[in-house]
């Protein structure tokens, strides 16, 4: 069976559902018995110092403003510090998980916008770049499909030689290129599936020539056409497609894939179901079980 990391602790109350969100789509998993849910813990958070400013982390950890809520969640709280620590833990468990297994999830999002300085647009630690740091000796090859642009992994790519970053986007949000970071804006108007597809394909061609060790796919789902990101012409239909496209391709060629929800803020009862066809769609491909 699927393992996906999660806890309880994920959970966190702030102005948004973005915490709410996670629990919620580990309930469904569970009744529908779609993954087997394993508890990562909580991270050393000395481990944070190591792909942070130390002045940032100490902040986020005492909750001292302004720099503990840079990344947008105004209500720092202590069960907002253990959802954000045991989120992390999570990122590493499941990388783990996913090289023994070859596929697994993180049911956990908030990590491509943070950069070395400080947490940004909702994300607070970059936990794309945390599992290049815990594993230095394998190339973590990052399929980015949230609607924004991962402006800062792009930035930890250019100084981390062991991370690569593959961007596919509505809204580029300040997302760099460099030799480890590469970019495939599909419009969010007048784009389609097939450019969307290409982009995809054009990733694992870029995944497989690297040599990566590890694919990270963050399996957004603010390009949805009502999600107040989205594009226009991005369907339910097309997102299952996606995924079972990036599943195919990563059993394909034999990459083991850890995959977590990232975006998506549509309310929780048309997001959730959503999230959890990601779930569905690995099922399909690697047990074989039709949703
Ligand atoms: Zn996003």
């Amino acid at each position: 069976m699927l393992k996906a990391c999660y806890s309880s602790r994920y959970y966190a109350i702030t102005h948004t559902n973005s915490m709410e969100k996670l629990t919620a789509v580990a309930e469904v998993l569970e009744q529908d018995q779609l993954a087997d849910l394993v508890d990562p813990e909580s991270i050393d958070p000395r481990i944070l110092y190591s792909i942070h400013d130390p002045a940032y982390v100490r902040a986020f950890l005492t909750g001292k403003r302004p720099l503990a809520t840079m990344q947008g969640f105004k209500n720092w709280s202590p069960q907002f510090r253990e959802a954000i620590l045991s989120i992390q833990a999570g990122q590493l468990l499941a990388t783990s998980l996913a090289l023994k297994n070859g596929i697994s999830a993180n049911i956990a999002q908030g990590f491509h916008h943070a950069v070395y300085a400080h947490g940004n647009a909702y994300c607070t630690f970059n936990g794309l770049a945390l599992i290049a740091k815990q594993f230095p000796h394998k190339k973590i090859f990052i399929l980015d499909c949230d609607q924004h642009g991962g402006n800062g992994t792009a930035e930890y790519s250019l100084t981390m030689k062991n991370l690569y970053n593959f961007s596919i986007y509505g809204l580029a949000f300040g997302c760099t290129t460099n030799e480890r970071s590469t970019t495939r804006p599909i419009h969010n108007q007048k784009g389609n599936f097939d450019q969307y597809s290409e982009a995809i394909v054009e990733g694992f061609e870029h995944a497989i020539d690297w040599q990566a060790d590890l694919i990270i796919y963050q399996a957004g789902m603010d390009c949805h056409q009502n999600d107040r990101c989205g594009s226009k012409w991005f369907t339910t239909e097309m997102l299952y497609e996606r995924d079972l496209m990036v599943f195919k391709l990563a059993k394909k060629y034999n990459i083991p894939i850890m995959f977590v929800l990232a975006g998506g803020y549509q309310k929780l009862e048309t997001l959730v179901p959503l999230h959890v066809n990601t779930f569905k769609a690995a099922n399909e491909v690697y047990f074989n079980t039709l949703s």
